[in-house]
């Protein structure tokens, strides 16, 4: 599914569309140029999740967590620094009561752990629009996509 994002709005909306739709257990995999807008749409997806932290760029820490609920976390991953390393304890956070977004995950050496996943591609366009193509990896994530398609 390909989305012509005009400002930042539309992306921030594109992002609360997913929060609504996914479950947890979800592996959410954003890759892009810097400033494409990846971290922007996780912010999108933690306002959709009542998160009042501010989000940022994780990439000194590799990994922020987030609760949700009692029980139910999200966690953001920016894997910008990683260059083909392994980040083995990554897999650790992948479960269902946690929702996965990694920024950069290309950059990580450990793909295998990556069974089924939503990937999301980011392309500058210009100044205020992106480019931003959605592919579900996995049949569960076929299915939140069309459920995307019906809300756009
Ligand atoms: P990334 O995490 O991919 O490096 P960011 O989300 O941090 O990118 O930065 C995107 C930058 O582009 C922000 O400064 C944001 O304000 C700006 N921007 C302009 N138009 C858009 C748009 N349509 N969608 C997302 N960000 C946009
Ligand atoms: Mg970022």
């Amino acid at each position: 599914m390909e989305y012509k994002s005009k400002n930042i709005e539309d992306t921030l909306a594109l992002a609360s569309k997913l929060a609504h739709l996914i479950p947890y257990g979800s592996v959410i995999l954003l890759n892009g140029d810097l400033g494409a807008g990846k971290t922007t749409f996780v912010q999108g997806f933690a306002r959709a999740k009542k998160i009042n932290e501010k989000i940022t760029s994780p990439t000194f820490t590799l990994l922020k967590i987030y609760a949700i609920t009692d029980k139910n976390c999200l966690v953001h991953v920016d894997a910008y620094r990683l260059e083909n390393a392994l980040f083995e304890e990554l897999e650790d956070y992948i479960n269902e009561n946690n929702i996965l977004l990694i920024e950069w995950s290309h950059n990580l050496k450990n793909q295998e752990i990556f069974e089924q996943y939503l990937a999301i591609d980011f392309t500058y366009i210009s100044k205020n629009q992106r480019k931003i193509t959605l592919t579900a990896v996995g049949e569960q994530y076929q299915k939140i996509i069309e459920g995307m398609k019906q809300n756009v």
